[in-house]
């Protein structure tokens, strides 16, 4: 299969089909232009992005993560970027996925403005200043 906007994330695909990158469950929808979008289930699910990810966009209900977890994350800083933290996109993930961010941008999940003012949100976390050099 040949794609016109670019190979998909080489870990959205599991037995040559590429999966959905909101559930990873179900084969994603392949838009001619947009490339990868959300399957079919995630959309009947719920066609408000931020209502869909509730931890994403819910700041008190922060996890607790053990230690060898948090050992992972800095090995794989990049792998863990999530898009948004307290609403707002992460300069971070718009960095690390351009073409993601552009499909998120056709798709309505954000807009180029808020892209365009993006900040840097995980300082905090440990790996930060290696996450270019993390998968
Ligand atoms: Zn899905």
């Amino acid at each position: 299969m040949t794609y016109s906007w670019g190979k998909p994330d080489k870990r959205l695909i599991k037995n040559g089909k590429v999966m959905c990158p909101f559930c990873l469950k179900h084969e994603a929808e392949i838009h001619k232009t947009l490339g990868v979008l959300k399957c079919k289930e995630c959309k009947k699910k719920s066609k408000d992005y931020r209502k869909e990810h509730p931890e994403i966009f819910n700041p008190t209900r922060r996890e607790w993560v053990p230690d060898r977890i948090k050992e992972d994350r800095v090995k794989n800083f990049k792998g863990a970027i999530q898009p948004y933290r307290e609403g707002k996109i992460n300069r971070e993930f718009v960095e690390a996925y351009p073409d993601r961010v552009e499909a998120m941008i056709k798709e309505g999940a954000v807009t180029r403005e808020e892209v365009k003012k993006s900040k840097y949100q995980l300082r905090d976390l440990k790996g930060w200043y290696k996450r270019n050099q993390t998968q």
